[in-house]
């Protein structure tokens, strides 16, 4: 199980009434394959493709939880164009 992480959460969790408009994205190139991300996310929305990282975006309910634990910062929280 992932220690709990130390600090408050650094990113305001996104409004309800604009959440559509939110989606985490992976920056695949930073990624180390370490794997805290996918024993985090509670929705289980994260895989582990051969060296790359895929999203169920179904599935993802915007937590952050990914953004918050990943070492190299590979998650990245965007607002839709
Ligand atoms: S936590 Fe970051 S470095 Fe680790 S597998 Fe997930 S995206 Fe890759
Ligand atoms: S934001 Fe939360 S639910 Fe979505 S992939 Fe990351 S940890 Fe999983």
């Amino acid at each position: 199980m992932a220690k709990p992480f130390p600090e408050p959460h650094p990113f305001p969790s996104p409004p309800a009434t604009t959440s559509s408009r939110w989606k985490v994205t992976t920056i695949h190139e930073r990624c180390i394959g370490c794997q805290a991300c996918l024993a985090r996310c509670p929705e289980a929305a994260l895989r582990l493709d051969g060296q790359t990282i895929s999203r169920d975006h179904e599935r993802c309910s915007l937590c952050l939880d990914c953004v918050e634990i990943c070492p190299v910062m590979a998650h990245e929280a965007l607002v839709r164009g």
